[in-house]
C-alpha cells in the first residue's frame, strides 16, 4: 500500500476510528488521502486549518425506518439513509441507491466520492448520497410506489431546491423518481421541480440526463485518446454491467465507432463478437428487467453466455467498469494487462479495488477514475437544476454539446493538475487534487462552520 503523508496519517485513523466497520467508506477516504501528500507540502495552510479533517466528517447524517405493505398485506421495514456530506459548493447532491448492500458505509463511501466529483464538474452543487437496503428486484409496481412513497413520506422535511437535491443511482430509476416526486409534492404542496433531478421529460426532466452517465464515460476517454491521436473507432470495448450506466456507455462508444463485445449482471456475463445489440439488451433490460442470460438466449448460438465468470478475461483495447464498486479486482486487472488493454476507466462508482489501480500504475495502461469519468451524470443533473430555475428546457443537441464541454474540461483539468503536483498523466491525483482544493478553498473562505 502506498505510504500516507505523515500528516495525513492522523487524520486517517481518526477516520477509522470514528468509522468502525466501514470498509468502503475507509477505502474512498485513503484513497483520496493518498493524493494529498503534494498538496499539504505545497499549501501548509489545508494540513494546519483541520480543513481535510472536516471533510472527512459528513456535515449531517440521517438515518431513517422505511416501514411499507406487500401486495400480500405483510409490514416489511427497511432501513433509509441520507448523508449530507458536505455543502461548500451549493445544495448537497447525489444520488439514491436501492440496493440489499445499503449500509451506512456504503453511503458514506458514495457521499464522499460525490463531493469531488461535484467539485471537478465545476458547477455549484455540494456532495451527497442516501438509498436504502429495499431491494427493488421482484417487486410489483405497487410494491415499489408504497416503498418510495414510505422513503419520501420522511425524506421530505431535509431535502429541498436550495439545501439538498437527490437524484436516482443503483435500483433508483425514473419510476422510483416518479414515485418520490409525486410523494414531495403531495406533502409540501409545491411544484418544486429542483428538489430531484432525474425526473421524466414531461414533468420537470432535462433531455440527456437518462443517457448522462454512460455518455458522459465514452465522452472522457475520447478524450483520453484524443491525447494519444487516437479516437474509438474500431477500437473493441469490454462494457460491465447492464444497467442505466452501462447501457448507453455502449449506445455512444457504438455512435463513435467502436464496438462493445460483452457486457453483464450479477449473474454473469455475454460475449457477442459482433458487438452488443443495444435494442435487444434495452428491451431485456429496461422493459422486461429480465437477465443478461436471456440477452444470449434471444441471439442465439454466435453468443455466449459465461454464468460467473470474469468479464475482465475478454480481451479489449478498453474497459469501462459500469457495475458497481469493487467488482474490478487484482486478478481482473492482471488479465486485463495481460491481454493488453489500453485504457480502463470507470464508469461506476470505485469499481476497481485498490490492488487492481496499483497493478494499473506500474503497467502502460491508462486508468481514470470515477470522480472524473462518471462525473457527467450528476453534471447533467446540474443542467436540469437550472433549467428548473429558469423554468426553461433545452433540446437535445444543447444539453449534449454541454456535457462534451464538461468532459473535456474535466479531463483537461486532471492533467493539468496531476502535472502541477508532479504526477504527470494521472487521472488519479489529478481528479483527487483539482476536487480537493476547490471545496476545500471554499470551506477555508466560509469559516469553522
Ligand atoms: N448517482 C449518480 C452519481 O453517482 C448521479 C447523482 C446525481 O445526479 O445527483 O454521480
Amino acid at each position: 500500500m502506498p505510504v500516507l503523508d505523515e500528516r495525513l496519517v492522523p487524520i486517517f485513523e481518526e477516520v477509522l476510528s470514528r468509522n468502525p466497520g466501514e470498509a468502503e467508506f475507509h477505502q474512498a477516504v485513503r484513497e483520496v488521502l493518498e493524493s494529498l501528500g503534494p498538496v499539504v507540502t505545497k499549501h501548509p495552510r489545508y494540513a494546519d486549518s483541520a480543513v481535510i479533517r472536516r471533510l472527512c466528517e459528513p456535515e449531517r447524517q440521517i438515518i431513517f425506518r422505511v416501514p411499507w405493505v406487500t401486495d400480500n398485506g405483510k409490514t416489511e421495514v427497511n432501513r433509509g439513509f441520507r448523508v449530507e456530506f458536505n455543502s461548500a459548493l451549493g445544495p448537497y447532491k447525489g444520488g439514491l441507491r436501492f440496493h440489499p448492500s445499503v449500509y451506512l458505509g456504503i453511503v458514506k463511501f458514495l457521499g464522499f466520492e460525490q463531493i469531488f466529483k461535484n467539485a471537478l464538474t465545476g458547477l455549484p452543487i455540494g456532495g451527497g448520497k442516501g438509498g436504502s437496503d429495499f431491494d427493488p428486484k421482484g417487486r410489483s409496481d405497487a410494491e415499489v410506489m408504497r416503498f418510495c412513497q414510505s422513503f419520501m413520506t420522511e425524506l421530505y422535511r431535509h431535502i429541498g431546491e436550495y439545501t439538498d437535491v437527490p437524484a436516482g443511482d443503483i435500483g433508483v430509476g425514473s419510476r422510483e423518481l416518479g414515485y418520490m416526486f409525486g410523494q414531495y409534492k403531495r406533502i409540501t404542496n409545491r411544484y418544486e421541480s429542483g428538489t430531484l433531478t432525474g425526473k421524466g421529460l414531461s414533468w420537470g426532466g432535462s433531455q440527456v440526463r437518462t443517457e448522462a452517465t454512460g455518455y458522459g464515460t465514452v465522452f472522457f476517454v475520447d478524450e483520453m485518446l484524443k491525447t494519444g491521436r487516437s479516437g474509438l473507432d474500431g477500437k473493441k470495448v469490454v462494457v460491465s454491467g447492464s444497467g442505466n450506466v452501462a447501457i448507453y456507455a455502449i449506445e455512444k462508444v457504438h455512435q463513435l465507432g467502436g464496438t462493445v463485445i460483452a457486457c453483464s449482471d450479477s449473474g454473469g456475463y455475454v460475449y457477442d463478437p459482433e458487438g452488443i445489440d443495444l435494442n435487444l439488451l434495452k428491451d431485456i433490460k429496461d422493459v422486461q428487467r429480465d437477465r443478461i442470460s436471456d440477452y444470449a438466449l434471444a441471439r442465439g448460438p454466435k453468443v455466449s453466455f459465461v454464468p460467473n465468470g470474469s468479464i475482465w478475461d475478454v480481451p479489449c483495447d478498453i474497459a469501462l467498469p459500469c457495475a458497481t464498486q469493487n467488482e474490478l479486482d487484482a486478478d481482473g486487472a492482471a488479465s486485463l494487462i495481460r491481454n493488453g488493454c489500453q485504457i480502463v476507466a470507470e464508469g461506476a462508482n470505485m469499481p476497481a479495488t485498490p490492488a487492481a489501480i496499483r497493478l494499473f500504475s506500474s503497467a502502460e495502461l491508462r486508468f481514470a477514475p470515477a470522480k472524473a469519468v462518471n462525473a457527467g451524470g450528476v453534471a447533467t443533473s446540474a443542467l436540469e437544476m437550472q433549467q428548473n430555475a429558469s423554468r426553461d428546457s433545452w433540446t437535445f443537441e444543447y444539453t449534449q454539446d454541454r456535457l462534451a464541454e464538461i468532459m473535456r474540461s474535466i479531463h483537461d483539468r486532471c492533467l493539468e493538475t496531476a502535472d502541477e503536483y508532479g504526477s504527470p498523466g494521472s487521472y488519479v491525483a489529478g481528479a483527487n487534487i483539482a476536487g480537493f482544493t476547490r471545496v476545500a478553498d471554499s470551506m477555508l473562505a466560509l469559516g469553522v462552520i
